[in-house]
């Protein structure tokens, strides 16, 4: 081995320093592995305090306890975060409606919203503390495999400078347009749900009440997610998904305009929106990689699968994987097997691979459920989401799996409810 082959030789090498790439670098610190983590931008986006990160997420108990175990919790509770207890979801199109309440399995919050600047910050901080390696503005050309024998294979990755990167395993968390994924042949199953999701932060005349709501409108959902800003409970982010043609619309309208045609859209349930800041618009698709893996790489967080925001699934099935694969490599570490074998990965993606396709396969009926459809049809959607709202057995089973309770979750993201 020569002298610059071992300089460059990781156990682990991370493509991506996302919210789940990072998750991992964490959660493998401490484990006596040689990791760099590998990012395409020069700096985290800072968090700011006098500003919304437009971009926020609806984290779960299970993500939480999985932020607990790696020290970014606390981080992220001194930045900004808000708990919701409630949960309000109705139709446009009839008078079907659900409500959940934490009380309902005595719980003290069912989930809260934090934006995406406050987690990658809190986690990036804790990866500092550590010896990983990150290097920052890395320009990725392509990756190779450089060696293989009984025990494995080696991968390596290359940079536009010429440099070569190898390791036993390369992790690809490098979002949904993985390049990773691209160039190591993974074929994926995925689809327009023909929506653009608008989103931003309003300013309501009334509070939020600690609530999530959300309307079913026949051209897609609209979400309002409570934010508590500076001590002000009048804040919400929205994400609002819609025919391309309606997205493009709405984003061309002025503040004014827009805020009153949220305020009609949302039925004026707090007031007036009072403001908006900037709007962002995002295409939506659907993308499932049919596998996960492949000797020496493997995907994990956006790079594997992409999801409907309208259960606001999609990074906390990024963090249940990292969770997953920090515990699967840890005990493989452990019992010096290679990393980037079946016997470790595969045992990866048969953990995870169901519970992604089953929260996917969800939102897909949701939204076609929800979307134009007959008169019958519409009549036994309101009867049914009546139904559902005055049997609490089943609201309490389907505020568990809102809270990430469900069976198999690695030993990080564990729920403990009474
Ligand atoms: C409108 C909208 C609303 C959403 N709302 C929610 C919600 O409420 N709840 C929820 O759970 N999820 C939500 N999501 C989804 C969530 O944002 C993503 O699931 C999450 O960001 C994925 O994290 P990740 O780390 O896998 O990927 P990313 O966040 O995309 O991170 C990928 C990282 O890799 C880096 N990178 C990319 N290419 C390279 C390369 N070639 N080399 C090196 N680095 C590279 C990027 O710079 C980035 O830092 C929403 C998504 C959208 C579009």
């Amino acid at each position: 081995m020569t002298e610059e082959r071992r300089v460059n030789h990781y156990d682990l090498i991370i493509v991506g320093g996302g919210m789940v790439g990072t998750a991992i670098a964490c959660g493998l610190a401490d484990s006596g592995m040689r990791i760099a983590v590998l990012e395409a931008a020069e700096w985290t986006v800072p968090w700011q305090p006098e500003q919304v990160d437009p971009r926020v997420s609806a984290l779960t108990e299970a993500s939480l306890a999985f932020l607990q175990s790696l020290n970014a919790w606390p981080g992220m509770t001194q930045m900004r975060v808000t708990p919701y207890q409630q949960m309000k979801v109705w139709e446009a199109d009839g008078t079907g409606h659900i409500e959940f309440s934490c009380d309902d399995i005595h719980a003290e919050n069912i989930g809260h919203i934090v934006e995406n600047s406050v987690t990658l910050n809190a986690l990036h901080q804790q990866l500092e503390q550590t010896d990983v390696e990150v290097i920052r503005g890395a320009q990725l050309v392509g990756i190779t495999e450089a060696f293989k024998d009984e025990y494995g294979v080696e991968r390596s990755v290359m940079l536009a400078d010429g440099t070569q990167l190898s390791a036993q395993l390369i992790v690809a968390t490098d979002g949904a347009r993985s390049k990773l994924r691209e160039w190591g042949g993974f074929e994926t199953r995925e689809w327009d749900y023909g929506h653009d999701a608008i989103v931003t932060t309003i300013k309501l005349e009334q509070p939020h009440q600690g609530t999530c709501w959300q309307r079913f409108m026949p051209t897609g959902p609209l979400a309002l997610l409570p934010i508590t800003f500076n001590g002000d409970d009048r804040y919400c982010s929205i994400v609002w998904s819609t025919t391309p043609d309606e997205a493009a619309r709405l984003s061309a309208l002025s503040d004014e305009d827009f805020c009153a045609e949220l305020s009609l859209a949302f039925e004026h349930r707090l007031g007036k929106v009072i403001s908006c800041d900037p709007r962002f618009s995002f295409p939506l698709r659907q993308r499932h990689a049919k596998t996960y893996w492949k000797p020496g790489l493997v995907l994990a967080g956006d790079a594997a699968h992409t999801i409907h925001p309208l259960a606001g699934q999609g990074v906390n099935l990024g963090l249940l994987d990292a969770a997953t694969l920090v515990e699967e490599l840890a005990n493989a570490w452990q019992r010096q097997q290679p990393l980037g074998i079946e016997q470790t990965l595969g045992k990866y993606q048969r953990r995870r691979m169901p519970d992604n396709l089953k929260m996917m396969a969800l939102m897909e009926s949701f939204k076609r459920i929800y979307g134009p459809v007959p008169v019958g049809v519409r009549w036994i959607r309101n009867v049914g989401m009546n139904l559902v709202n005055q049997t609490p057995m089943v609201k309490k089973q389907l505020l568990r799996q809102a809270l990430g309770e469900r069976a198999g979750l690695p030993e990080a993201a564990k729920v403990h409810l009474a």
